[in-house]
Formats: structure tokens, C-alpha cells, sequence
């Protein structure tokens, strides 16, 4: 389905916040028509509601140790960030990347993925572009061990701009995080929240409440804790496709009642 039409779709839904995940086969910044941005952009403006992009992320790790894929990676970023703009878009994802061998010097590797989103900032702080951090990998592959690791290494990237993070819940389940104290020392970074469920061993995108995450104290605490302009979107897979429009809508559900 073209993005646009997905978009309609999911208006139907009644949302105000849609992430657009821009990997092929179904969109990609570099080759988005002018069309479809426009389409979006009246999407946009007709039924109030905003943005935020994803960029490709499938056959990249931010992280890489490899200069050269490390190199184009930014390139892909610095398409989404100028698609951010002209969709004024509220934020854009950026992926902390992840080990590609669980023997790589983890400590470089975490330098690798700082020096991505460094080469990043600029280009997205003059196009007024908010770059939101992801914790994302998990396992072996994780730069991160526990949320204390997360918010060092948000930390690290501070500079003269200030650094947003989207957290994950289901990566940070998966990444040992303790999630209340995850909300408590991460508040003030919090901008976006990825919202989905897990059994505990692989990163499957289950509908809320179909998996083992104790969504309903972490929801809680974030309503409780975070900045009041802090969005949450449900990423849940489209699987199977022809229950995508139920589990979405049971899923908002799910997230109204707490
Ligand atoms: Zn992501």
C-alpha cells in the first residue's frame, strides 16, 4: 500500500501522531514522489494531526565499525532528515545501532554509533529537524546492558544542542532494562515512545497485552513522570496483515484504559 493511502487508513483510527517507517519495499526518502509528499502534507493539514519519520532501517546498523557503509547510513539519515522538514515532521528516529559481532569492543562500537549521530546534529538542527535517540538491539548485539547504560550514553552525546530519546519499551524489555526506574532517570530526555509487546526472547512487535511487558505500570508511570508533550505511538507488525486494523484499535484501547 502506498504510504499515503496507508496514512488515510490509519487516520481512520482516530490518531493524532502517525510515524511514517520509511524502508523499501513500501517508501524511502530518496525516491519519495513529490506527489506523495504533497498528499501527505494535505493529510497533515486536513485532519490536524502531525508526524514523525523513521528512517530505513532494515539492512543497516548505525553503529558499524565499517567507515565506508557507516558513510552512506548518514547519507540515507540526511534524505529522511530533509523529509522530515518539508513534513514538518515532530521528530526524527535516529537507531543507536547495535554490536554486528557480539565479540566487537563494545566501547567502540557505542564511539562508532556517538560519531553517527554527531555527524548528524547539525544538518538536523538548521533544518529544525528533533533527532530522537532509540535504544534499539538487544541480546548479545546490545550496546546496552541496563537503562543506566542508555542514559550514559545520552549523556555522551550532549553537546551545545539538547539530545531526545524515543524509548522503545519492547528493545528495553529486552535489554534488561528496569523500566519505572527507566522513566525516572530518563524523563527529562523522553520526547516519543514506541509502544509494543514481547514474549521476552525475540523483538516479535505484539499487540499490547499480548506479550509478557509490564505495560500497565510503565504507561502509568510515564503519564505520571514525563513531559505532558510526550507521544507514544503503537508499533505493533502487521501480522497477520488482515488483523493489523483489530490488534491497532485494541492496542489504542489498551493504552486509553489505563
Ligand atoms: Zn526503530
Amino acid at each position: 500500500m502506498p504510504i499515503d493511502k496507508a496514512v488515510e487508513f490509519i487516520i481512520s483510527l482516530d490518531v493524532t501522531i502517525i510515524e511514517l517507517f520509511m524502508d523499501v519495499p513500501y517508501a524511502h526518502p530518496y525516491n519519495l514522489n513529490k506527489k506523495i509528499i504533497n498528499n501527505l502534507n494535505k493529510l497533515k493539514d486536513m485532519y490536524n494531526i502531525s508526524y514523525f519519520i523513521h528512517p530505513p532501517c532494515y539492512d543497516l546498523n548505525p553503529a558499524t565499525l565499517n567507515k565506508s557503509l557507516q558513510k552512506e547510513i548518514i547519507t540515507q539519515y540526511v534524505y529522511s532528515i530533509k523529509l522530515a522538514e518539508e513534513l514538518e515532521a515532530r521528530g526524527m528516529v535516529v537507531h543507536s545501532g547495535h554490536l554486528s559481532l557480539p565479540e566487537a569492543n563494545r566501547e567502540e562500537v557505542i564511539n562508532s554509533s556517538i560519531n553517527f549521530i554527531k555527524n548528524l546534529t547539525e544538518e538536523a538542527y538548521k533544518r529544525g529537524v528533533k533527532l530522537l535517540i532509540e535504544n534499539t538491539g538487544y541480546g548479545i548485539n546490545s550496546l546496552f546492558k541496563n537503562h543506566l547504560d542508555f542514559f550514559e550514553y545520552l549523556k555522551r552525546l550532549e553537546t551545545d544542542h539538547p539530545i531526545y530519546s524515543v524509548l522503545d519499551v519492547g528493545h528495553a524489555y529486552l535489554q534488561g532494562f528496569d523500566l519505572i526506574e527507566a522513566v525516572k532517570s530518563l524523563k527529562k530526555m523522553i520526547a516519543h515512545v514506541h509502544l509494543h509487546d514481547n514474549k521476552g526472547i525475540a523483538d516479535e512487535h505484539l499487540p499490547l497485552g499480548k506479550g509478557v511487558i509490564p505495560l500497565v505500570p510503565f504507561i502509568k508511570t510515564l503519564k505520571k513522570e514525563v513531559n505532558p508533550a510526550t507521544t507514544m505511538i503503537i508499533e505493533i507488525a502487521p501480522n497477520p496483515v488482515e488483523k493489523v486494523l483489530k490488534n491497532l484499535k485494541n492496542s489504542i484501547r489498551f493504552v486509553k484504559d489505563i
